[in-house]
């Protein structure tokens, strides 16, 4: 999954996702990536998530929106994406996901649910200023 926060200058925020879904899917699967909440989830007065990774297991948990909820009620990014990712991994111990979270001000961070070989999760971020993208990672947990 390829997942996408904006925000713009007057602090409009948007998120979205664009997969292929998961390998071996069966024929008519959905997923999570266009489950609002699941796969990405955006709300300007709070900020926006995106998620990828088993979207089977990701989307019974609503991550992206219950990290918009926490970012609401003032967790900054990295906490709300971790949280988010906690409350799956009670469940899901050994489950593969990441998350990214941007606050509406523009803050960001991510977390990752920490599984043999993945151990980190990289992503980019940009703005209009310095329009030099960044490469940004953060060690799963
Ligand atoms: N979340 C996607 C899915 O389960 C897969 C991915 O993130 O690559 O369809």
């Amino acid at each position: 999954t390829i997942g996408m926060i904006a925000i713009d200058e007057d602090g409009h925020v948007a998120a979205g996702t664009s997969t292929n879904g998961a390998r071996h899917k069966v024929p008519g699967r959905v997923g999570d990536s266009p489950i609002a909440g699941a796969g990405a989830y955006a709300d300007s007065s709070a900020g926006a998530a995106a998620a990828t990774g088993n979207g089977d297991i990701m989307m019974r948990f609503l991550p992206s929106y219950l990290a918009v909820e926490l970012m609401r009620a003032r967790a900054d990014p990295s906490a709300a994406c971790k949280t988010a990712i906690s409350r799956i991994k009670r469940h899901y111990p050994e489950f593969f996901g990441a998350l990214i979270c941007a606050n509406a001000t523009g803050h960001y961070g991510a977390a990752c649910n920490k599984v043999p070989g993945f151990s980190q999760f990289h992503y980019m971020v940009s703005d209009s200023k310095s329009n030099i993208p960044l490469l940004k990672s953060v060690d799963c947990f």
